[in-house]
This record gives C-alpha cells, sequence and structure tokens, in this order.
C-alpha cells in the first residue's frame, strides 16, 4: 500500500517571547501507511507533540510539508480526530450526547437515523452502554477516556491521534484500556499515531516505533525506527 501521510523535511522554530527562536525539530522524514499504528516515542521536549500537532493541523511547519492522501496539511479538519490526556469532554453532556455532538456536527448530511446508530455503535465499542447517560463527572478517568476515543472514531477520521492518551491513568485502567484501544484499531483498520513516553505502551499497540532523538543534548534532527513484528 502506498504512502498515506508524509511528513518531508519538517522543521519547526519556536519563536519565543524573549525575542529568541528555539529549533524543536530539523530534517523530520516520515511516512506512514494506511492501516498503520505509530507511537512517536523520544525524551520529554524532543517534539514528540510538536510533530502530532503539526500532524493534525494545530500547528504548523516553518519548512517542510506534512500530506494526507497527497493533499497539504495545513489546517485541523475532522478527518484527522486527536485524543488529549485530559479527554476534553463537555461535563454538561451525558456520553451519548458528547459523541452524538461531534457526529452531527461532522456528519449532518447523513440521515437522523443513521446517526443515531453510529452514536450506539461506538457506545457499545468502548462498553460505555451502562453509562451513556451519565455526565463525565460521574465517571472513572478511564471510562471518560473512553468517551473520547468513541467521540473521535465515531466520526470516521482518516487519521485517530493520540497525544498520551493514557497519561493520566492508573497502571491497571491504563493497560485494560491499552488491550481494548489495541482490539478497536485492529478490528476497524484505524491509522493512528500516538504520542507516548511508556515505550512498553508503544511496543504492544504498534507497527512501528518512532524515536525522536532532537533535543538538548542530542544531534538534532534525527528519527530512529524500530518496526514491531505482529
Ligand atoms: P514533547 O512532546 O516531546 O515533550 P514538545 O513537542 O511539547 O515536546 O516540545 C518540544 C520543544 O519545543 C520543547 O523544548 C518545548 O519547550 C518547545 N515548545 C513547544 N511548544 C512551544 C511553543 N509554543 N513556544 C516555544 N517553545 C515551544
Ligand atoms: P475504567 O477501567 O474504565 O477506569 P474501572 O474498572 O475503574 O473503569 O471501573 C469499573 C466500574 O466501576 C465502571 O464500569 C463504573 O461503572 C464504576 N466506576 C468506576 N469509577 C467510577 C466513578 N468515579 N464514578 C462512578 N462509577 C465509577
Amino acid at each position: 500500500m502506498g504512502v498515506f501521510v508524509a511528513v518531508d523535511q519538517v522543521e519547526k522554530v519556536f519563536n519565543l517571547t524573549n525575542g529568541g527562536q528555539y529549533l524543536a525539530l530539523k530534517g523530520i522524514d516520515l511516512q506512514i501507511k494506511k492501516g498503520e499504528f505509530i507511537s512517536l516515542i523520544g525524551h520529554s521536549g524532543c517534539g514528540k507533540s510538536t510533530l502530532l500537532n503539526m500532524i493534525a493541523g494545530l500547528d504548523l511547519p516553518s519548512d517542510g510539508v506534512v500530506t494526507l492522501e497527497g493533499q497539504r496539511i495545513n489546517q485541523p479538519g475532522p478527518d484527522r480526530m486527536v485524543v488529549f490526556q485530559n479527554y476534553s469532554l463537555l461535563p454538561w453532556l451525558t456520553v451519548r450526547e458528547n459523541i452524538a455532538l461531534a457526529v452531527e456536527e461532522v456528519l449532518p448530511h447523513i440521515p437522523k437515523g443513521e446517526r443515531r446508530q453510529i452514536i450506539e455503535t461506538n457506545i457499545d465499542l468502548v462498553g460505555l452502554r451502562h453509562a451513556a447517560d451519565k455526565p463525565p463527572g460521574q465517571l472513572s478517568g478511564g471510562m471518560k477516556q473512553r468517551v473520547a476515543i468513541a467521540r473521535a472514531l465515531a466520526i470516521r477520521p482518516k487519521l485517530l491521534l493520540l497525544d498520551e492518551p493514557f497519561g493520566a491513568l492508573d497502571a491497571l485502567t491504563r493497560g485494560n484500556l491499552q488491550e481494548q484501544l489495541m482490539k478497536i484499531c485492529e478490528a476497524n483498520h484505524v491509522t493512528a499515531v500516538m504520542v507516548t513516553h511508556d515505550v512498553d505502551e508503544a511496543v504492544l499497540l504498534s507497527d512501528r516505533i518512532v524515536m525522536l532523538t532532537n533535543g538538548p543534548g542530542s544531534k538534532i534532527g534525527g528519527i530512529l525506527e524500530v518496526d514491531i513484528p505482529r
């Protein structure tokens, strides 16, 4: 299968408030195939989130390009859903309403009955039928992150982007959720990019691990890629 996402000679310079500049990424090349699960790892500050944000279109490269199916990414869009560590759910809505809001916003052209079905299917996908009528405040952290994942997947993005999705969870919950996400992504051929600093998590979930080797004390500009046999 051909290249789905291409990161081509990407550089990122941040302008600092003191008038200085910080070179966060340089010379980054990365190609992602459809259906692949990729993890971005590396020490804190090496530019993982910066790279993910550029694939999301939340931030722009200073040089180089990121493309999805050959189209330059220069703004965020519902074809690239991001799941953040802090869930980002609306606290006054129920689980079902949080998912429905995204589905109604992104898929307004789909008949109402079909939309309802998509919502219910994705509630079941993450095992939250028993909590569908509860607001996020009544849920555990793991449950909240399952809602965020269901909301992201419900609108069928081309790319699922995850930034430390399990970072706020206790070890047991994290383990359960890692297994669940792995199964969902495999069963639904989801193309995903996940930022994590947990190497075990990266090995468990990924087809390929991309380690950014930028940053203080190391040569700027590198990545190391490791394929994980599955
Ligand atoms: P990681 O996700 O690998 O921990 P980040 O991508 O968040 O790292 O950040 C990479 C580097 O860029 C860090 O040194 C960080 O301080 C810096 N950085 C990130 N965002 C900004 C910004 N908006 N302005 C200035 N520097 C930034
Ligand atoms: P998760 O693995 O998703 O964090 P747990 O295994 O911790 O969920 O929770 C098991 C069950 O206990 C959940 O299905 C839920 O019904 C209930 N539960 C856990 N935490 C809470 C909470 N803070 N408020 C209400 N119910 C909770």
